[in-house]
């Protein structure tokens, strides 16, 4: 059994953050391979090693000294390994570091330093082997993580070994370090899950799991046991932040389960994401998994009759939206209408030239746009199977007096997602999480 784990910047915070990783790491024996983030927050009011590192690089940019900056991200390094008690050399690493900086080091190598001396510290006091991502994690030059390459080069470092990974970077073809986005480090767990073929990654964070819906909306949400792959795209498509997007291909194409931790509450099963479940093992009447949403689209509606026998005429209306670089997020259609749901901050500056095209090479009857729409997705693998699934949703919706200005599903029945006015956002999300999950 080997078990991939990946801790966040909060599990990294400070010695106590420290200690509560060595005991879940030494709880399991599988537990072999470690990867972590930079020092997140102690506190709400302190701040993350990655954000110092990057306000560092910006002074260094405008001639302006950093040294106080520097000094708090070093001070923080030194008081985690005097607190836990290790004598890991961290003052010349950082000596060496500085004078880099000095002689001008690249703003990714600064700022993936977090994470290489969390993982210098986390190495030593789990008595593992560091191995740092730069050897293995390979970049090609468009960016992308060569993939083969990766995978490769880890399983000759890693296998048979107990390994703490820097997360967060890798190397371009010519060595030099490259970062992922903000959050990345979870990529960096997916891709030695995947590389090692794992049965399990753990990704260790300050939550306990997903929770079914925006606890800014719904007071204290229950967390979601249990998400296949296909609804978590669908959820954090429409707005449920989770992971960071690039983590889910590699452990979705190997089949490897992900299972998200909290390390402030262990023995909590948090959720288990997975391609599929077998439904009998664990029943459960509900048949909604998580709802999510966003607001401020618009819906642009075209009407003409014959449309639905005109050969070629969504693809003309979609090479139009194309022209101006404008994505369609869903295609609600009719017989003789469609509307397009766009986000409306994508499509403000073209709106008028779009609208002026569309009449022009479309000739609709009815062409008009509707502003101020949120988008509310209600995601569940079990609508499929459960007559009158949606039929439920819209009779809730309406008794509430929501008025429902669009309706769409996906060809999987995976969600029921409609539109309804920006105002009626946040209790959309409430009636539906009452009626169903409640
Ligand atoms: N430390 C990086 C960040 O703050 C990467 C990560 O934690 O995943 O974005």
């Amino acid at each position: 059994m080997l078990k991939v784990l990946k801790f966040g910047g909060s599990s990294m915070a400070d010695a106590v953050q420290f200690a509560k990783v060595k005991a879940i790491v030494e709880a399991d024996p599988g537990r072999r391979v470690v990867v972590v983030s930079a020092a997140g927050k102690r506190c709400k009011d302190d701040h993350k090693i990655t954000d110092l590192l990057y306000l560092c690089h910006a002074h260094m940019q405008y001639g302006v000294p950093c040294d106080g900056i520097f000094d708090m991200i070093q001070k923080r390094y030194l008081q985690i390994r005097d607190d836990l008690g290790l004598t890991t050399d961290l003052e010349s690493e950082f000596a060496a570091l500085r004078s880099k900086m000095d002689m001008g080091i690249s703003k990714e190598e600064l700022v993936s330093r977090g994470e290489y001396f969390s993982a210098r510290l986390m190495a030593d006091y789990l008595g593992f082997d560091f191995l740092d991502a730069e050897l293995w994690l390979k970049f090609n030059l468009d960016g992308t993580v060569d993939q083969e390459a990766t995978y490769e080069a880890l399983r000759r470092a890693a296998s048979g070994r107990c390994v703490v990974i820097p997360g967060f970077y890798g190397a371009m073809p010519d060595g030099t370090i490259k970062t992922f986005t903000r959050g990345g480090s979870d990529i960096t767990g997916a891709l030695a899950a995947a590389a090692l073929d794992a049965d399990i990654y753990e990704n260790w964070t300050d939550v306990s799991g997903f929770l079914m819906a925006d606890p800014k909306i719904v007071h204290d949400p229950q967390p979601i046991e249990r998400i296949t792959y296909a609804e978590l795209r669908e959820l954090s498509y429409i707005g449920a932040q989770v992971l960071h997007e690039g983590t889910i291909f590699p452990v979705r194409e190997k089949n490897i389960a992900l299972n998200i931790r909290n390390t402030n509450q262990p023995d909590h099963p948090g959720t288990m994401i997975r391609e599929s479940f077998d439904e009998q093992e664990v029943p459960d009447n509900r048949f909604i998994t998580g709802i999510a949403g966003r607001k401020n689209f618009s819906v642009i509606s075209l009407t003409k009759s014959g449309m639905s026998s005109e050969v070629g005429v969504l693809r003309r209306i979609l090479e139009l939206l194309e022209k101006y670089n404008v994505s369609v997020e869903y295609l609600p259609s009719g017989i003789d209408c469609v509307s397009l749901v766009v986000a409306t901050d994508k499509v403000a500056s073209c709106i008028y030239q779009l609208m002026g095209d569309l009449q022009k090479e479309i000739k609709p009857d009815k062409l008009h746009v509707i502003d101020n729409i949120a988008i509310v997705a209600a995601v569940g693998r079990k609508m499929a199977f459960k007559p009158g699934s949606s039929g439920k949703i819209f009779a809730r919706l309406g008794e509430n007096g929501i008025n429902i200005r669009m309706i769409t599903q996906g060809p999987e029945e995976l969600n029921v997602i409609v539109g309804v006015d920006n105002k009626d956002f946040a209790n959309t999300i409430r009636v539906l999480y009452d009626s169903f999950v409640k």
